[in-house]
């Protein structure tokens, strides 16, 4: 059994990737060949956005996006320490400093109402409690200049309140999509949720390519321009005039091709991933289950990058992925180490303690074999395994 299986995927649509790769290996086109074009244009109009800006990777397409916010030296950004580091670094990469906030332990998406008590502390009102923003922050006195959300798992993060707040206190809001690409939000697509969407498609990404490549989405004509220009080392109106110090962010043009090939089928696998995780559902929400099963909202719709549980504690955790593994059941923690405690980060202050959700969930949790080909006999077996040592191991507890 695999963990996220490419393989079956390409079998269904081999020849198309095929064909696709043969057309770049006949124009020669390697760098913003046609395809790069063809695939903004299609990614757009499924995102419902204006703009799509393709570019090298996920983590290129936030730091594009804060670099067009001019973030730098001074400046504060808040975002989630419960997630891949990608976000927290852009941020600081740009010398701002990421100023992190605790999870919501059902979606363990970023929490609105921690953002608020941030807000404040940044306000400079005195009558609230600084919050988890540690001293040595404090001290710097940074310009809070916007939020960073991360759509976790697939599942968005809860905008409408982000987004309030942050008109409200002159902020900026960008979504970061990577795992969410094909999601929705009452209605609405994953990366036109906020100022600006930031996707991912590396290859275990729901939407992935074979190899590095990434997307900036959003509705400003200006933000849109100033990402495209930096991402092609902030060049003006031609090759060899540059208006801005901007990086090698271009996607190319074989990521592309590979890209569109799979986005045929990329619509159906959402179905079917939809499928899948309500099959998990139904085999691990009952008492019997030694495991919590992910929550998703009314009016939310996710991409189900990862089907996501959480044990009672770590030591349980251990036993039933120990378990899985003996009968041949791959898992993966994400994240085992939030990223307020990783050592990237120690200079800005935070401690054990600063954010009890995330460093809890980051304890318990672990995601099983998630793609949209998984057989129906894998999923029951491996409810079956957990369900067992739930039974004997756990019974006397
Ligand atoms: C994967 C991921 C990224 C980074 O994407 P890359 O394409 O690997 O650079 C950023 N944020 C989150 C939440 C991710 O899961």
């Amino acid at each position: 059994m695999r963990f996220i299986d490419l393989a079956a995927q390409q079998q269904r649509i081999r020849d198309n990737i095929e064909t696709r790769l043969r057309a770049v290996l006949d124009h020669g086109q390697y760098i913003m060949g046609p395809e790069v074009g063809e695939l903004e244009a299609r990614l757009a109009a499924f995102s419902n956005t204006k703009h799509a800006i393709a570019c090298s990777s996920g983590t290129d397409a936030l730091l594009l996006a804060l670099m067009a916010y001019g973030i730098g030296p001074g400046d504060a950004v808040i975002t989630t320490p419960f997630t891949f580091i990608a976000p927290a670094e852009a941020i600081a990469l740009l010398g701002a400093i990421p100023v992190f906030v605790d999870i919501d332990p059902i979606t363990f998406n970023i929490d609105p109402a921690s953002i608020a008590s941030i807000i404040e502390c940044f306000s400079g009102n005195t009558t609230t409690r600084p919050g988890p923003v540690p001293s040595k922050i404090r001290q710097k006195k940074p310009k809070l200049r916007g939020i960073i959300a991360v759509d976790l798992f697939g599942m968005p993060a809860n905008y409408s309140p982000i987004i309030n707040m942050a008109r409200e206190a002159g902020l900026f809001v960008i979504e970061d999509a990577a795992q969410s690409f094909g999601s929705e939000y009452f209605g609405r697509k994953a990366c036109s949720l906020a100022d600006c969407g930031c996707t991912s498609f590396f290859p275990a990404k729901p939407l992935g390519a074979y190899g590095d490549a990434g997307m900036c989405f959003t509705d400003s004509d200006e933000l849109a321009a100033r990402i495209r220009s930096l991402s092609i080392h902030g060049q003006g109106a031609d090759r060899y005039e540059n208006i801005s110090v901007g990086i090698n962010g271009r996607l190319d043009t074989m990521q592309a091709a590979v890209l569109l090939a799979k986005l045929e089928l990329f619509p159906e696998e959402l179905v079917l991933r939809q499928e899948i995780a309500g099959f998990y559902n139904q085999l691990l929400g009952d008492n019997s289950s030694p495991v919590v099963c992910p929550t998703i909202p009314d009016g939310y719709f996710s991409s189900w990058a990862q089907y996501s549980v959480l044990s009672r504690d770590g030591i349980e955790r251990s036993k039933l992925q120990g378990k899985l593994k003996e009968e041949g059941i791959p898992t993966a923690i994400y994240y085992p180490k939030p990223l307020h405690l990783q050592r990237a980060f120690a200079e800005l202050g935070y401690t054990q303690g600063d954010f009890p959700v995330s460093e809890s969930c980051a304890e318990r949790i672990f995601s099983l074999p998630m793609h949209p080909y998984l057989k129906e006999e894998d999923q029951e077996r491996i409810a079956t395994v957990l369900k067992k040592i739930s039974s004997r191991e756990f019974a006397t507890q």
